[in-house]
């Protein structure tokens, strides 16, 4: 993962089928798993799930539309 790039150009983490970008620049990122779909936001500690896929991506954008937490920047190097 590059800390340098900027989230809409930087690789998806493996599994993360969407991603809805915050106000603030942190994700929230949608991951399938089956049948079922799971979503955690970089910004806060959310972590939510599973649902069925069309639940995780709304629950997803509704969280990534009011969401405030800035992500965490990424530590060492
Ligand atoms: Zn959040």
């Amino acid at each position: 993962m590059n800390a340098d790039q900027t989230v809409q150009s930087s690789a998806w983490p493996e599994g993360v089928v969407a991603r809805y970008l915050t106000l603030v620049g942190a994700t929230v990122d949608v991951r399938a798993n089956g049948l079922l779909s799971r979503f955690e936001c970089t910004g806060c500690p959310v972590d939510s799930g599973p649902w069925p896929h069309n639940m995780a991506h709304e629950r997803a954008q509704a969280h990534a539309e009011k969401c405030r937490a800035l992500p965490r920047p990424e530590v060492g190097k």
